[in-house]
Protein backbone atom coordinates (compact mmCIF):
# COMPACT_ATOMS: atom_id res chain seq x y z
CA UNK A 1 0.00 0.00 0.00
CA UNK A 2 1.31 3.24 -0.68
CA UNK A 3 -0.16 5.90 1.16
CA UNK A 4 2.17 8.83 0.34
CA UNK A 5 1.15 9.81 -2.09
CA UNK A 6 -2.47 11.12 -3.43
CA UNK A 7 -2.35 8.77 -6.38
CA UNK A 8 -1.16 6.21 -4.09
CA UNK A 9 -4.33 6.92 -2.09
CA UNK A 10 -6.62 6.90 -4.88
CA UNK A 11 -5.34 3.36 -6.10
CA UNK A 12 -5.94 1.82 -3.10
CA UNK A 13 -9.80 3.31 -2.75
CA UNK A 14 -10.22 2.16 -6.08
CA UNK A 15 -9.05 -1.11 -5.31
CA UNK A 16 -11.03 -2.00 -2.19
CA UNK A 17 -14.16 -0.89 -3.89
CA UNK A 18 -13.79 -3.24 -6.30
CA UNK A 19 -13.16 -6.19 -4.26
CA UNK A 20 -15.91 -4.87 -2.14
CA UNK A 21 -18.62 -4.44 -4.57
CA UNK A 22 -18.04 -7.80 -6.43
CA UNK A 23 -18.22 -9.72 -2.75
CA UNK A 24 -21.71 -8.06 -2.54
CA UNK A 25 -22.83 -8.22 -5.75
CA UNK A 26 -24.41 -11.40 -6.01
CA UNK A 27 -26.08 -11.58 -2.63
CA UNK A 28 -26.69 -8.32 -0.99
CA UNK A 29 -30.63 -7.48 -1.68
CA UNK A 30 -30.43 -4.26 -1.43
CA UNK A 31 -27.40 -3.14 -4.03
CA UNK A 32 -28.68 -5.16 -5.96
CA UNK A 33 -30.32 -2.58 -8.39
CA UNK A 34 -28.58 0.09 -7.42
CA UNK A 35 -25.01 -0.92 -8.58
CA UNK A 36 -23.31 -1.57 -11.47
CA UNK A 37 -19.51 -2.95 -12.18
CA UNK A 38 -16.94 0.24 -11.24
CA UNK A 39 -14.05 -0.44 -13.13
CA UNK A 40 -12.57 3.65 -13.02
CA UNK A 41 -13.51 6.17 -11.43
CA UNK A 42 -15.76 7.32 -13.57
CA UNK A 43 -18.09 4.45 -12.69
CA UNK A 44 -17.80 5.70 -9.15
CA UNK A 45 -19.00 8.98 -9.73
CA UNK A 46 -21.84 7.33 -11.92
CA UNK A 47 -23.45 5.68 -8.75
CA UNK A 48 -26.17 7.56 -7.16
CA UNK A 49 -26.31 8.65 -3.64
CA UNK A 50 -27.41 7.08 -0.65
CA UNK A 51 -29.52 8.96 1.67
CA UNK A 52 -30.44 7.88 5.91
CA UNK A 53 -34.10 7.97 4.73
CA UNK A 54 -33.84 4.85 2.50
CA UNK A 55 -32.03 3.17 5.04
CA UNK A 56 -34.53 3.78 7.35
CA UNK A 57 -37.60 3.12 4.40
CA UNK A 58 -35.74 -0.53 3.98
CA UNK A 59 -35.66 -1.82 7.50
CA UNK A 60 -39.07 -0.70 7.78
CA UNK A 61 -40.00 -2.60 4.94
CA UNK A 62 -38.07 -5.88 5.90
CA UNK A 63 -37.72 -5.68 9.43
CA UNK A 64 -35.57 -6.07 11.72
CA UNK A 65 -32.70 -5.58 9.86
CA UNK A 66 -33.22 -4.57 6.76
CA UNK A 67 -31.37 -5.60 3.54
CA UNK A 68 -28.18 -4.67 2.71
CA UNK A 69 -26.78 -7.46 4.15
CA UNK A 70 -24.18 -9.67 1.91
CA UNK A 71 -23.92 -12.56 4.29
CA UNK A 72 -26.00 -15.09 6.34
CA UNK A 73 -27.41 -13.33 9.69
CA UNK A 74 -25.82 -16.32 11.10
CA UNK A 75 -22.05 -14.59 10.11
CA UNK A 76 -22.99 -11.08 12.17
CA UNK A 77 -21.84 -10.80 15.81
CA UNK A 78 -22.51 -7.08 16.97
CA UNK A 79 -25.63 -5.23 16.59
CA UNK A 80 -26.22 -1.46 16.86
CA UNK A 81 -28.46 0.96 16.77
CA UNK A 82 -28.58 4.81 15.60
CA UNK A 83 -29.36 6.95 19.07
CA UNK A 84 -32.36 8.40 16.71
CA UNK A 85 -30.97 12.20 17.87
CA UNK A 86 -32.40 13.96 14.86
CA UNK A 87 -36.04 12.81 15.22
CA UNK A 88 -35.99 9.81 12.89
CA UNK A 89 -35.98 5.64 13.84
CA UNK A 90 -33.00 4.48 15.31
CA UNK A 91 -31.39 2.74 12.20
CA UNK A 92 -30.30 -1.36 13.06
CA UNK A 93 -26.83 -2.18 12.10
CA UNK A 94 -24.79 -5.17 12.42
CA UNK A 95 -21.18 -5.89 11.87
CA UNK A 96 -19.45 -9.15 11.57
CA UNK A 97 -16.22 -10.27 13.36
CA UNK A 98 -13.97 -9.01 10.23
CA UNK A 99 -15.93 -5.53 10.50
CA UNK A 100 -15.55 -5.07 13.64
CA UNK A 101 -11.81 -6.03 13.84
CA UNK A 102 -11.94 -2.95 11.14
CA UNK A 103 -13.59 -0.41 13.20
CA UNK A 104 -11.43 -1.62 16.36
CA UNK A 105 -8.07 -1.56 13.93
CA UNK A 106 -9.11 1.79 12.59
CA UNK A 107 -9.29 2.99 16.21
CA UNK A 108 -5.84 1.70 17.51
CA UNK A 109 -3.92 2.71 14.25
CA UNK A 110 -5.42 5.82 13.67
CA UNK A 111 -7.60 7.78 16.51
CA UNK A 112 -5.63 6.78 19.54
CA UNK A 113 -2.18 7.41 17.56
CA UNK A 114 -2.90 10.30 16.54
CA UNK A 115 -3.94 11.11 19.85
CA UNK A 116 -0.47 10.31 21.09
CA UNK A 117 -2.46 7.37 23.36
CA UNK A 118 -0.55 4.43 23.72
CA UNK A 119 -0.30 0.59 25.43
CA UNK A 120 1.18 2.71 28.64
CA UNK A 121 -2.47 4.62 28.75
CA UNK A 122 -5.43 3.76 30.98
CA UNK A 123 -8.55 4.77 29.83
CA UNK A 124 -11.89 5.67 31.34
CA UNK A 125 -15.07 5.41 29.66
CA UNK A 126 -18.32 7.90 30.72
CA UNK A 127 -20.36 6.10 28.68
CA UNK A 128 -23.64 3.78 29.40
CA UNK A 129 -22.61 1.04 26.88
CA UNK A 130 -26.26 0.88 25.43
CA UNK A 131 -27.05 -0.40 22.06
CA UNK A 132 -25.65 2.74 20.34
CA UNK A 133 -21.67 2.21 18.70
CA UNK A 134 -20.66 4.64 20.38
CA UNK A 135 -17.42 4.15 22.83
CA UNK A 136 -17.94 0.52 22.06
CA UNK A 137 -15.68 0.34 19.31
CA UNK A 138 -13.33 2.62 21.40
CA UNK A 139 -13.43 0.58 24.11
CA UNK A 140 -12.61 -2.43 22.24
CA UNK A 141 -9.82 -0.75 20.05
CA UNK A 142 -7.85 0.36 23.34
CA UNK A 143 -7.93 -3.22 24.28
CA UNK A 144 -6.62 -3.80 20.72
CA UNK A 145 -3.50 -0.95 21.72
CA UNK A 146 -2.51 -2.77 24.97
CA UNK A 147 -3.68 0.17 26.85
CA UNK A 148 -6.24 -0.37 30.02
CA UNK A 149 -9.77 0.08 29.62
CA UNK A 150 -12.06 1.30 32.79
CA UNK A 151 -15.73 0.89 31.81
CA UNK A 152 -17.64 3.25 33.37
CA UNK A 153 -21.06 2.22 32.15
CA UNK A 154 -24.12 2.81 34.51
CA UNK A 155 -22.28 4.56 36.87
CA UNK A 156 -23.46 8.22 37.91
CA UNK A 157 -21.41 11.32 37.77
CA UNK A 158 -20.39 11.44 41.43
CA UNK A 159 -19.25 7.65 40.85
CA UNK A 160 -17.41 8.39 37.65
CA UNK A 161 -15.76 11.84 39.26
CA UNK A 162 -14.97 9.63 42.09
CA UNK A 163 -13.14 6.58 39.99
CA UNK A 164 -11.45 8.87 38.04
CA UNK A 165 -9.95 10.15 41.34
CA UNK A 166 -9.04 6.71 42.65
CA UNK A 167 -8.57 4.67 39.82
CA UNK A 168 -5.90 7.59 38.02
CA UNK A 169 -7.03 6.97 34.43
CA UNK A 170 -4.53 9.17 31.57
CA UNK A 171 -7.19 9.38 29.17
CA UNK A 172 -11.08 10.14 29.60
CA UNK A 173 -13.48 9.11 26.36
CA UNK A 174 -17.10 11.39 26.91
CA UNK A 175 -18.77 13.37 24.54
CA UNK A 176 -17.65 16.82 25.06
CA UNK A 177 -21.11 18.09 26.92
CA UNK A 178 -20.81 14.96 29.17
CA UNK A 179 -17.04 15.74 30.03
CA UNK A 180 -17.86 19.49 31.16
CA UNK A 181 -20.66 18.03 33.37
CA UNK A 182 -18.15 15.70 35.19
CA UNK A 183 -15.91 18.51 35.73
CA UNK A 184 -18.66 20.57 37.00
CA UNK A 185 -20.07 17.56 39.43
CA UNK A 186 -16.27 17.30 40.81
CA UNK A 187 -16.37 21.03 41.66
CA UNK A 188 -19.37 20.50 43.28
CA UNK A 189 -18.12 17.49 45.35
CA UNK A 190 -14.43 19.53 45.87
CA UNK A 191 -12.59 17.24 43.86
CA UNK A 192 -10.80 19.57 40.92
CA UNK A 193 -10.68 17.57 38.05
CA UNK A 194 -7.85 19.38 36.62
CA UNK A 195 -5.27 18.51 39.04
CA UNK A 196 -6.47 14.72 38.37
CA UNK A 197 -4.51 12.31 36.20
CA UNK A 198 -6.68 12.79 33.15
CA UNK A 199 -4.10 13.92 30.55
CA UNK A 200 -5.72 13.69 27.11
CA UNK A 201 -9.26 13.62 26.50
CA UNK A 202 -10.99 11.86 23.35
CA UNK A 203 -14.61 12.87 22.61
CA UNK A 204 -17.11 11.79 19.70
CA UNK A 205 -21.14 12.41 19.33
CA UNK A 206 -21.21 16.11 19.14
CA UNK A 207 -18.66 18.73 17.63
CA UNK A 208 -17.70 20.59 20.26
CA UNK A 209 -13.70 18.98 21.01
CA UNK A 210 -13.18 21.11 17.58
CA UNK A 211 -15.30 24.27 18.60
CA UNK A 212 -12.43 26.41 20.15
CA UNK A 213 -14.09 28.10 22.71
CA UNK A 214 -15.23 24.40 24.15
CA UNK A 215 -12.02 23.02 23.28
CA UNK A 216 -10.28 25.64 25.62
CA UNK A 217 -13.44 25.19 28.20
CA UNK A 218 -12.22 21.10 28.11
CA UNK A 219 -8.74 21.51 28.26
CA UNK A 220 -9.08 24.08 31.21
CA UNK A 221 -11.59 21.76 33.01
CA UNK A 222 -8.91 19.05 32.79
CA UNK A 223 -5.64 20.46 32.47
CA UNK A 224 -5.89 18.09 29.38
CA UNK A 225 -5.40 17.94 25.90
CA UNK A 226 -8.52 17.35 24.14
CA UNK A 227 -9.15 15.42 21.01
CA UNK A 228 -11.72 14.80 18.43
CA UNK A 229 -13.25 12.19 16.63
CA UNK A 230 -15.26 11.87 14.07
CA UNK A 231 -17.58 8.61 13.15
CA UNK A 232 -21.32 7.13 12.38
CA UNK A 233 -22.50 3.96 13.49
CA UNK A 234 -23.77 2.82 10.15
CA UNK A 235 -20.61 4.05 8.62
CA UNK A 236 -17.59 3.36 10.70
CA UNK A 237 -15.25 5.73 12.63
CA UNK A 238 -14.21 8.43 10.52
CA UNK A 239 -11.37 10.72 11.45
CA UNK A 240 -8.99 11.68 14.28
CA UNK A 241 -7.19 14.47 15.17
CA UNK A 242 -3.09 15.06 14.40
CA UNK A 243 -1.33 16.91 16.52
CA UNK A 244 -2.31 20.11 14.46
CA UNK A 245 -5.48 19.98 16.54
CA UNK A 246 -7.17 22.40 14.20
CA UNK A 247 -9.43 19.68 12.43
CA UNK A 248 -9.89 16.22 11.80
CA UNK A 249 -8.07 14.05 8.68
CA UNK A 250 -10.27 11.89 8.04
CA UNK A 251 -8.82 8.02 6.96
CA UNK A 252 -9.10 8.23 3.08
CA UNK A 253 -6.92 4.82 3.59
CA UNK A 254 -10.42 3.22 4.63
CA UNK A 255 -13.30 5.62 3.30
CA UNK A 256 -13.50 7.97 0.25
CA UNK A 257 -15.00 11.32 0.67
CA UNK A 258 -16.27 13.78 -1.48
CA UNK A 259 -18.64 16.91 -0.80
CA UNK A 260 -21.34 18.58 -2.26
CA UNK A 261 -23.40 21.59 -2.44
CA UNK A 262 -25.85 22.50 0.12
CA UNK A 263 -29.33 23.22 -0.86
CA UNK A 264 -29.36 22.67 -4.43
CA UNK A 265 -30.30 18.84 -5.73
CA UNK A 266 -26.69 17.79 -6.04
CA UNK A 267 -25.74 15.63 -9.13
CA UNK A 268 -23.88 12.56 -7.89
CA UNK A 269 -21.17 13.33 -11.14
CA UNK A 270 -20.06 16.53 -9.83
CA UNK A 271 -18.79 16.08 -6.13
CA UNK A 272 -16.25 17.74 -5.33
CA UNK A 273 -12.84 16.55 -2.94
CA UNK A 274 -12.62 19.46 -1.07
CA UNK A 275 -14.15 22.46 -0.33
CA UNK A 276 -17.16 23.18 1.88
CA UNK A 277 -20.49 21.36 1.83
CA UNK A 278 -22.30 18.39 3.10
CA UNK A 279 -20.26 15.28 3.52
CA UNK A 280 -20.60 11.90 1.56
CA UNK A 281 -18.84 8.93 2.56
CA UNK A 282 -17.93 5.49 1.16
CA UNK A 283 -16.76 3.03 3.40
CA UNK A 284 -14.34 0.20 2.09
CA UNK A 285 -13.97 -2.40 5.04
CA UNK A 286 -17.26 -2.90 6.02
CA UNK A 287 -18.73 -4.49 3.22
CA UNK A 288 -21.21 -6.97 4.95
CA UNK A 289 -23.54 -4.14 5.34
CA UNK A 290 -21.40 -1.20 3.15
CA UNK A 291 -22.77 2.52 2.24
CA UNK A 292 -21.85 3.69 -1.20
CA UNK A 293 -22.02 7.44 -1.64
CA UNK A 294 -23.74 8.06 1.53
CA UNK A 295 -25.38 11.44 2.09
CA UNK A 296 -24.18 11.78 6.21
CA UNK A 297 -25.50 15.26 6.32
CA UNK A 298 -22.45 16.50 8.25
CA UNK A 299 -21.42 20.45 7.09
CA UNK A 300 -17.59 20.00 6.52
CA UNK A 301 -15.22 22.42 4.95
CA UNK A 302 -12.66 19.68 3.35
CA UNK A 303 -8.89 21.04 2.84
CA UNK A 304 -5.56 19.56 1.26
CA UNK A 305 -3.16 21.99 2.26
CA UNK A 306 -0.46 20.37 3.70
CA UNK A 307 -0.83 19.84 7.55
CA UNK A 308 2.09 20.38 10.03
CA UNK A 309 1.52 16.18 11.14
CA UNK A 310 2.66 15.01 7.85
CA UNK A 311 -0.42 13.15 6.85
CA UNK A 312 -1.95 13.68 3.45
CA UNK A 313 -5.74 12.52 4.38
CA UNK A 314 -7.91 15.27 3.91
CA UNK A 315 -8.65 17.21 6.56
CA UNK A 316 -11.91 18.27 7.63
CA UNK A 317 -11.29 22.07 9.43
CA UNK A 318 -12.84 22.60 12.75
CA UNK A 319 -14.32 19.01 12.54
CA UNK A 320 -17.69 18.49 11.47
CA UNK A 321 -19.02 22.08 11.54
CA UNK A 322 -22.73 20.64 12.47
CA UNK A 323 -25.72 18.72 10.95
CA UNK A 324 -26.99 21.03 7.25
CA UNK A 325 -30.56 19.96 8.93
CA UNK A 326 -29.60 22.23 11.84
CA UNK A 327 -29.06 25.61 10.12
CA UNK A 328 -31.49 28.22 10.83
CA UNK A 329 -32.03 31.81 9.93
CA UNK A 330 -32.22 35.15 12.36
CA UNK A 331 -32.98 38.05 9.89
CA UNK A 332 -31.62 36.81 6.72
CA UNK A 333 -28.53 35.62 8.34
CA UNK A 334 -27.94 31.60 8.06
CA UNK A 335 -26.46 30.28 11.51
CA UNK A 336 -25.21 26.55 12.84
CA UNK A 337 -25.66 25.75 16.56
CA UNK A 338 -21.91 25.43 16.33
CA UNK A 339 -21.31 29.04 15.80
CA UNK A 340 -23.54 30.02 18.48
CA UNK A 341 -21.62 27.27 20.84
CA UNK A 342 -18.10 28.97 20.20
CA UNK A 343 -19.34 32.42 21.05
CA UNK A 344 -21.09 30.45 24.51
CA UNK A 345 -18.76 29.03 25.51
CA UNK A 346 -16.10 31.90 25.66
CA UNK A 347 -17.89 32.19 29.03
CA UNK A 348 -17.04 30.43 31.66
CA UNK A 349 -20.24 31.65 33.44
CA UNK A 350 -22.22 29.26 30.80
CA UNK A 351 -23.09 26.00 32.01
CA UNK A 352 -25.33 24.67 29.16
CA UNK A 353 -27.40 26.42 26.52
CA UNK A 354 -29.77 25.53 24.28
CA UNK A 355 -31.32 27.34 20.70
CA UNK A 356 -35.28 28.01 20.68
CA UNK A 357 -36.31 28.17 17.15
CA UNK A 358 -39.78 28.95 16.43
CA UNK A 359 -41.85 30.30 13.31
CA UNK A 360 -44.15 32.85 14.12
CA UNK A 361 -46.29 34.04 11.41
CA UNK A 362 -43.68 32.94 8.94
CA UNK A 363 -40.95 34.42 10.61
CA UNK A 364 -37.84 32.34 11.89
CA UNK A 365 -37.50 33.46 15.75
CA UNK A 366 -34.25 32.03 17.69
CA UNK A 367 -34.15 32.81 21.24
CA UNK A 368 -31.03 31.44 23.95
CA UNK A 369 -31.82 29.50 26.99
CA UNK A 370 -28.74 29.81 29.46
CA UNK A 371 -27.68 28.05 32.34
CA UNK A 372 -25.34 29.50 34.58
CA UNK A 373 -23.27 28.29 37.06
CA UNK A 374 -23.87 30.89 39.72
CA UNK A 375 -27.80 31.07 38.25
CA UNK A 376 -27.99 34.73 38.02
CA UNK A 377 -28.09 36.05 34.43
CA UNK A 378 -24.79 39.00 35.26
CA UNK A 379 -24.02 38.15 31.85
CA UNK A 380 -26.66 37.80 29.71
CA UNK A 381 -25.79 41.72 28.52
CA UNK A 382 -22.60 40.99 27.29
CA UNK A 383 -23.42 37.80 25.58
CA UNK A 384 -26.42 39.05 23.73
CA UNK A 385 -23.78 42.02 22.75
CA UNK A 386 -21.07 39.73 21.94
CA UNK A 387 -23.76 37.33 19.26
CA UNK A 388 -24.54 40.96 18.36
CA UNK A 389 -21.37 41.98 16.81
CA UNK A 390 -20.60 38.13 15.62
CA UNK A 391 -23.52 37.82 13.75
CA UNK A 392 -24.89 41.03 12.86
CA UNK A 393 -28.30 40.54 14.53
CA UNK A 394 -29.73 40.58 18.30
CA UNK A 395 -30.86 37.06 19.21
CA UNK A 396 -32.49 37.75 22.72
CA UNK A 397 -31.35 35.68 25.97
CA UNK A 398 -32.74 34.21 29.09
CA UNK A 399 -31.15 32.64 32.19
CA UNK A 400 -33.33 29.54 32.83
CA UNK A 401 -32.65 27.65 36.58
CA UNK A 402 -29.87 24.96 36.83
CA UNK A 403 -30.90 21.72 36.25
CA UNK A 404 -33.64 23.03 33.40
CA UNK A 405 -32.08 21.72 30.59
CA UNK A 406 -31.25 18.18 29.63
CA UNK A 407 -28.01 16.85 30.36
CA UNK A 408 -26.44 13.64 29.72
CA UNK A 409 -23.59 11.24 28.83
CA UNK A 410 -25.41 11.33 25.29
CA UNK A 411 -25.34 14.01 22.39
CA UNK A 412 -27.09 17.38 23.94
CA UNK A 413 -30.15 18.61 21.94
CA UNK A 414 -28.97 22.11 21.21
CA UNK A 415 -31.80 23.05 18.87
CA UNK A 416 -35.63 22.83 20.17
CA UNK A 417 -38.20 23.75 17.09
CA UNK A 418 -40.81 24.90 18.59
CA UNK A 419 -44.20 24.76 16.58
CA UNK A 420 -46.52 27.68 17.56
ZN1 LIG B 1 -2.48 16.67 10.64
Amino acid sequence: MNLNTQAGIKAIQLEKLQAGIEELQSSNLFYKSRLHEVNSWNDFYDLPFLTKAELVEDQQRTQPFGTNLTYPLGDYVRLHQTSGSSGGRPLRWLDTGKSWLWWTGLWANHIYKGAGITSEDRIFFAFSFGPFVGFWSAYAGAERLGAMVIPGGSMGSEQRVLAIKELEPTVLCSTPTYALRLAEVGAQMGIDLSKSSIKKTLHAGEPGASIPSTKRAIETAFGASVYDHTGMTELGPTGFTCSAGDGVHFIESEFIFEVIPIGADPDPRSTQSEGTGELVVTNLGRFCSPLIRYRTGDLVELSRNPCSCGSLFVKAVGGIQGRVDDMFTVRGINLYPTQVEEVLMRYSEIVNFQIRHEKIRHMDEVSLLLETRDGTDKVVEKVVLDLRHSFGVRIDCKCVPSGTLPRNEMKAKRVVHVQS
